[in-house]
């Protein structure tokens, strides 16, 4: 019998442990450590921070769910993983020990490399459901007392699609407030153009956002590095293609939210041959480490290198789909090794997302992430509102009944000639 731990439950952690038991049956002990004990959707946090969804609607208790599917949960986070000692140090002291490791840890949010940003400093986040219902005082502050709005992503980035979602969303809050007439708004961001999203645009994403913004009344700073922040004014320089200096901007807020850049949460940074210099996870095509064969990761903490050179530093975005691709390549992976044979699946990480505006939205597929691609689709309507709905319950209820992928599921993304993983074939290397 083989132990096999996942190391955080968001959306990649939590399915990735239903996966690995529905394919290797109750033989195998599978054992998920995370910071608390709830599950949280985090595509949904830019509703929470307007008011439309409240905590409760969007967590859910994993213990119960978990004990069903015979899965333990250590809800005490880890302090330290030692890969060389197949070891996890928890927080209380304790510690897990693995033949098999996942690591699913999202991204620590790098707030400190800007002087004043974060919800710590002047900025509002949603990246977490904490920041997201502060960034909801905030908001309802600013519906008392109206003023600029600035929204983006800063330099590092690797989440843009959040960031067009929720200056639309909060442009639709502030219409629904009747006071969007007294808010000025600016997107300011590391991008090249409106609409790069970390993937050198999707279809005509560049088009269809930067006719949304003119739509919306929304000014831009393109190729913007965020010097510092102070308590009302934000200090931005504006770059050339060519990296120089184009122009420096001292923009004035009321309100402001801002992606950070993301890096490797600190229980996994700084291992040699495991993780790069920003704290992400090493991985083969297979989701596998190459120096420590026993660890795979999936999701946001995976190290994915960026899709071309940049006059800022704009990072790759891991969204909802692609990660559940690499969870799939990895169950697959591991059950394979515990039946004596090399790993041979691939995630297809395809780019599919749906950045909803509250009334309406855009969605685009790259297939594969990087240009030139296969698939390379991108749209605009008020189906992508619906379809944004229908992906928060759809999930939620996955992880509720503790199943990760029901049958219609697989027939609504065959539909979409969408799949998870690349053909599989066998490694070469076998
Ligand atoms: P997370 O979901 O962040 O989970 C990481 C888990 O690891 C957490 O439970 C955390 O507590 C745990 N953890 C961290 N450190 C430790 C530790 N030391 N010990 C134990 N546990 C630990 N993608 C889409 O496809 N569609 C969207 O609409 C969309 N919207 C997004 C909106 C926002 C605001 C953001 C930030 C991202 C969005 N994404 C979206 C991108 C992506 O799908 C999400 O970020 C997703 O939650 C990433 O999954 P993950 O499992 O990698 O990380």
């Amino acid at each position: 019998m083989a132990k096999i731990a996942v190391l955080g439950a968001g959306l990649g952690g939590v399915i990735m442990a239903y996966e690995l038991r529905d394919i290797l049956g109750k033989e195998h002990e599978i054992v998920v450590v995370n910071k608390g004990d709830r599950y949280s959707f985090v595509p949904s946090n830019p509703w929470v921070a307007v008011g439309w969804r409240e905590r409760e609607d969007i967590e859910v208790e994993l213990g119960p769910v978990f004990a069903r599917r015979d899965i333990k949960l250590h809800p005490q986070g880890a302090a330290r993983l030692h890969p060389q000692e197949n070891r996890i140090d928890l927080t209380d002291g304790s510690s897990v020990s693995y033949d098999f490791l996942v690591i699913a840890t999202g991204p620590e949010l790098a707030f400190d490399e800007i002087e004043g940003l974060g919800p710590e400093g002047h900025t509002q986040s949603i990246c977490e459901v904490g920041h997201a219902l502060k960034a909801k005082e905030a908001f309802q502050q600013l519906v008392r007392k109206p003023g600029p709005v600035i929204v983006g992503a800063a330099q590092g980035a690797s989440c843009y699609g959040p960031a067009y979602e929720f200056t639309f969303v909060l442009d639709k809050a502030l219409r629904d407030a009747r006071i969007r007439d007294q808010v000025p708004m600016t997107f300011v961001t590391a991008e090249p153009y409106i609409g790069h999203l970390g993937l050198d645009g999707v279809g005509d994403t560049k088009g269809l956002l930067e006719a949304e913004m003119r739509q919306h009344h929304v000014k831009w700073i393109n190729n913007a590095k965020i010097d510092k922040v102070d308590s009302d004014m934000m200090h931005v320089t504006e770059l050339a293609e060519d990296g120089s200096v184009k122009a420096t901007h001292d923009l004035p807020f009321a309100y402001s939210m801002i992606l950070p850049a993301f890096r490797g949460v600190s229980a996994v940074r700084d291992i040699e041959g495991l993780t790069n210099p920003r704290g992400f996870i090493l991985a083969d095509k297979h989701q596998r480490n190459p120096t420590f064969s026993n660890i795979f990761s999936v999701g946001v903490c995976v190290a994915i290198p960026p899709v071309g050179k940049t006059p800022v530093p704009v990072g790759v975005p891991k969204t909802g789909f692609m990660i559940e691709s690499m969870v799939t390549a990895t169950a697959h992976n591991i059950a394979r090794i515990l039946d004596g044979k090399e790993p041979d699946a691939q995630g297809s990480w395809n780019a599919v997302c749906l950045a909803d505006f509250g009334d309406g939205g855009v969605a685009f597929v790259a297939q594969p992430q990087i240009p030139p691609r296969n698939v390379n689709w991108s749209s605009s309507g008020k189906w992508v509102h619906a379809a944004k709905i229908g992906f928060e319950k759809y999930f939620l209820r996955k992880v509720r009944i503790g199943k990760s992928e029901p049958f219609y599921e697989k027939l609504a993304l065959q539909a979409l000639g969408i799949d998870k993983l690349k053909s599989i074939k066998l490694d070469e290397d076998a």
